[in-house]
């Protein structure tokens, strides 16, 4: 069988990378370009990469040189590599790994089609080949990031914040519906900045009222708020409209004010708390994720137990720590790295042990009662479901035994909780 016009694609980094090379894939198929899942079934390989912290550049160069060893091989004839990596690196790259056939930076999906011979068509836009579960997917609502973090060098690879025009993102959400998208995943730099610069006011809550409008869409998961600037209509959308779901993904980064002004969040610990406490008021059961960086060059350690007692009080319902990565060009630079690898992996770990605590306590207020779930997938006798807490690859599971009963993926059931350990619920058909 030839292997002409057979793609790898491999999507590396954020979610971001995954509607992005979603989008380049839409095109690639009017060419009569086909997907595969191996390099052992491919002519060519693209690498979406991610430029985002040291580990994440460092997956992406390993990816890139074992494509190369493949074509040096002559198993494969064609390496492309787009993304941030390229975006942020390029001349580097092209010097460092020369048998790359093409480089391209971010969103170069007409260059990319080009250079594989093909036409790209304006027609297809807003069209996606979704590499998701079918029943959800992402919706990415803007590009690029006004905000001057000092610690990040997305802006770099993103540019500023541009938000996508109301309509496009209407019909590309209609699409997702129409081929049976449930659930979409609503991602950008920063989500709460949508539609300042199109209508100068931000409109993210209208975005989100009329997504919800949409036929065949179920559940809209709000991810990426910026805390500065969290408006309050979009509070009001998450109290009052049953489809968008209680749920808020906010990373946050810290919270004593010493470390929040180094990173420039624009943000005190008193408004963070304020904005917390406002959210779980006005929005009753609210899951509430968020992000921390640990090791930051300014931390004291009496910054890090800072850390510590806020996430004991405000109890979130998930969150992530990354350890800090020092990146060139960046606001933060000059403060080089004085917190040890160590240091920093031992403070991420006490945070984590915190949370698993405060995970497993809440957890456990969910055994006895029923959840609305909906089931991504069948593994090892169970059903991978999802409730309204769990936004797909980064939050818990509720896990159901596949005994005689035959769920559909997809579909929605009503799920008796049975068990918890910290991050899964187990559960039953209720
Ligand atoms: S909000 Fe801050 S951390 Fe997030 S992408 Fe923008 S600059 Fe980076």
């Amino acid at each position: 069988m030839s292997k002409t016009n057979k793609i790898e694609l491999i999507t590396l980094g954020c979610s971001k990378n995954t509607v992005d090379s979603e989008r380049l894939m839409s095109q690639l198929k009017a060419n009569n370009f086909e997907f595969v899942d191996s390099s052992d079934d491919a002519d060519s390989i693209i690498i979406n990469t991610c430029g985002f912290i040291d580990a994440a550049k460092e997956e992406s160069v390993n990816t890139i040189l074992e494509a190369i060893e493949l074509k040096k091989q002559g198993k494969i004839k064609k390496v492309v590599v787009a993304g941030c990596l390229s975006e942020r690196y390029m001349d580097d790259l092209k010097k460092e790994i020369p048998d790359v056939d093409s480089f391209f930076g971010t969103e170069k999906y007409e260059e990319i089609v080009k250079d594989f011979g093909g036409q790209f068509s304006y027609d297809l836009l807003g069209e996606r080949l979704v590499t998701t579960p079918k029943h959800y997917a992402y919706l990415k609502i803007s590009e690029g990031c006004d905000n001057p973090c000092s610690f990040c060098a997305i802006p770099l690879m993103r540019g500023g914040h541009v938000s996508k025009p109301m309509d496009m993102l209407l019909d590309e959400a209609s699409r997702l519906a129409d081929k049976g998208v449930k659930e979409l995943i609503i991602i950008g730099q920063d989500t709460t900045d949508y539609g300042k610069d199109i209508s100068g006011k931000r409109n993210l809550s209208e975005l989100l009222e009329r997504l919800s409008n949409l036929k065949g869409i179920e559940w809209i998961r709000l991810l990426y708020a910026y805390p500065s600037h969290f408006p309050d209509d979009v509070i009001d959308t998450l109290a009052n409209n049953p489809k968008v779901l209680k749920y808020v993904d906010m990373p946050l980064q810290h919270i004593s004010d010493n470390v929040l002004k180094s990173m420039r969040r624009g943000i005190t610990k008193r408004r963070t708390k304020e904005l917390l406490y406002k959210l779980k008021e006005q929005v009753p059961g609210i899951t509430l994720r968020t992000t921390f960086i640990s090791g930051y060059p300014a931390e004291t350690e009496k910054d890090f137990l800072e850390l510590c007692d806020f996430v004991k009080d405000i109890q979130f319902d998930r969150f992530g720590v990354f350890n800090y990565s020092v990146e060139e060009n960046t606001p933060s630079y000059i403060l080089s790295d004085p917190i040890s690898a160590d240091e920093k992996e031992a403070r991420r770990a006490e945070l984590m042990k915190i949370q698993s605590e405060i995970s497993l306590e809440k957890n456990r207020n969910y055994v006895g009662k029923t959840m609305n779930c909906i089931v991504d997938d069948i593994e090892n006798d169970f059903y991978i479901a999802r409730s309204e807490r769990d936004a797909p690859e980064v939050d818990g599971e509720v896990l159901i035994k596949a005994e005689n009963k035959l769920l559909k993926l997809g579909e929605f059931y009503p799920i008796e909780i049975i068990d918890c350990n910290e991050y899964d619920l187990f559960g039953k058909i209720k």
